[in-house]
């Protein structure tokens, strides 16, 4: 038993396509900047999410007076 078309699949998202051609187009939804995911450390008052201690430290004093 053998499986035919769609045998191309992204390995972004798991889609699949007929071609290679048709892989490398979807590709291209892959390649658009993201919003960007904040992964520094977070307001313990109000879970703002900062790039940096720094941004955070900045960002306590100024709205929360910490
Ligand atoms: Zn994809
Ligand atoms: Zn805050």
């Amino acid at each position: 038993m053998s499986l035919f078309g769609k045998k191309f699949e992204c390995q972004a998202c798991g889609m699949k396509f007929n071609s290679e051609a048709e892989l490398r187009q979807h590709g291209a939804v892959h390649m658009a900047p993201k919003p960007a995911v904040p992964q520094g450390p977070s307001c313990p008052a109000c879970g703002v999410s900062f790039r940096s201690q720094d941004e955070l430290k900045a960002h306590a004093q100024q709205h929360h007076g910490m």
